[in-house]
């Protein structure tokens, strides 16, 4: 069984702007999930070639079989990331920001990100503060079409709920950087700004500053959908982004720390900007997932969806059954994808409706109570320097790097530092450099005795 999330709209909830917070929490909306797809066909065809390959029993082993004999010289991407393989995610172009062959080791012996227990914790945390706004509710889907449907559905929907009631959860997106397919997902995204101190001092900033680029230099736009992007120059709400991390301890991350959740919010920034400004190119996501994105969504899954019609917030007509009305016009990705472009200019109308201000929210991994917090500016060159760095990694234009001598601290907690070729080599470059100081103090040593 497939699981995938649908969100529903309780009935009574029609309104088209936002809410004061304090609405949120009376407002927990319903969401469906768990799908089942009975005849798939991609991830037949997937399995079988995993199948095909001698005592293949996991990913991972798939994995070590296909490397070639002696040394592997295929890149990252085409090691890991390659069809049938997962696309790239949000989490591969950032987690290398803690330490680049750390992840490569990790993907090297598990093939993904392997989950601690911690891990599954944060999961229950993060599952725990997504029913408190949306219910899962199972949906049956028959293809594989229908799943990647009921996924831009489920954005669809919470686009809406963040419109209805002023902040959504796991909101789901996708991007093309480098011709690569990125995907993620936003813990939360909010009308209500965490840092009032610097939102107004970036404000003020950009207002002062005489060189400031056109909206369209930033996001060019690319179809009908760009222009109608565009026409709306003064943004009611401005949306901002929060991560959410889970702590075993009740300390803060501080210094190179936060470097990874930094670099994960402001990727989740640019990749909402560019979906909305309709610069993501879906044949590019539909063609990696081998997706037919003119084949109608099944009558089945349009059925399943059609029985919880009460439960959507649509902009049709109220006496047409919201959902089934919907689908039926938008019944193929191609077409639900282009309605989700809409909802996301009309909850996004300008680059300036993407708040600068992102926030890292921390939480306990034992009750999911908060922590603490901390907030920061989306700075544009940061991030694109860094993901172009990252990319030259992933597609082999470079070797991975270990931490610098100043992070050291994070080979003291890490699984790979008994074998791991950089540590041993800056072990011995730092054990040269001690003896050289020796022998060099030594020499004047003898020097002042002459
Ligand atoms: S031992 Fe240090 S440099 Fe090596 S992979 Fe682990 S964290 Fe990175």
């Amino acid at each position: 069984m497939i699981i995938r999330k649908a969100w529903f709209i309780c009935q009574n909830i029609r309104v088209r702007t936002p809410v004061i917070q304090s609405q949120i929490s009376r407002t927990r909306c319903l969401r469906l999930k768990s799908t089942t797809t009975s005849r798939s066909r991609t991830p037949n065809r997937l399995v079988a070639r995993h199948r095909s390959l001698p005592n293949a029993k996991s990913t991972t082993i798939a994995i070590e079989e296909t490397q070639p004999d002696g040394p592997d010289l295929r890149s990252p991407l085409e090691r890991f990331r390659q069809a049938p393989k997962k696309a790239l995610s949000v989490t591969d172009i950032i987690s290398p920001a803690w330490c680049e062959l750390q992840y490569f080791y990790t993907l090297s012996k598990y093939g993904r990100k392997k989950a601690t227990p911690a891990m599954k914790q944060g999961t229950k945390v993060h599952q725990k503060l997504e029913t408190e706004v949306h219910e899962v509710v199972p949906v049956d889907v028959q293809t594989v079409e229908d799943r990647w449907g009921l996924r831009i559905w489920n954005v669809i929907q919470g686009l809406r709920t963040l419109r209805a009631t002023g902040m959504t959860r796991e909101l789901e997106l996708w991007g093309v950087i480098d011709g690569q397919v990125i995907n993620g997902v936003i813990d939360e995204v909010s009308y209500t700004c965490p840092d009032l101190e610097l939102e107004a001092s970036l404000e003020k900033s950009t207002v002062e500053m005489s060189n400031q680029k056109k909206i369209t230099e930033m996001f060019p736009a690319q179809g009908a959908g760009g222009s109608a992007w565009l026409s709306q120059p003064h943004p009611v709400n401005k949306i901002y982004l929060t991560d959410v991390k889970t702590r075993v301890g009740r300390s803060l991350p501080k210094g190179p720390s936060l470097r990874p959740m930094q670099m994960q919010l402001m990727l989740y920034h640019r990749l909402l900007g560019e979906l909305a400004a309709n610069t993501v190119a879906a044949d590019v996501l539909f063609n990696r997932y081998n997706l037919d994105a003119k084949t109608p969504f099944s009558d089945s899954f349009i059925a399943a969806i059609s029985d919880l019609e009460g439960g959507f917030i649509s902009e049709s007509d109220d006496s047409v059954p919201l959902s089934i009305s919907e689908l039926s016009q938008h019944n193929t990705l191609n077409q639900l994808w282009s309605l989700m472009i809409t909802e996301l200019q009309l909850t996004i109308p300008t680059t300036d409706a993407i708040g600068r201000v992102l926030q890292a929210e921390f939480r306990s991994q034992k009750d999911g109570s908060v922590l603490g917090n901390t907030t920061f500016a989306y700075d544009d060159t940061v991030h694109r320097t860094f993901v172009e760095d990252e990319m030259k990694w992933w597609k082999g234009e470079r070797e991975a790097k270990g931490v610098d001598i100043e992070e050291a601290f994070k080979c003291g907690i890490c699984e790979f530092a008994k074998g791991c070729e950089w540590r041993i080599k800056k072990l011995e470059e730092s054990t040269a450099k001690f003896r050289e100081r020796r022998r060099a103090s030594g020499k004047v040593d003898t020097a002042l005795k002459t």
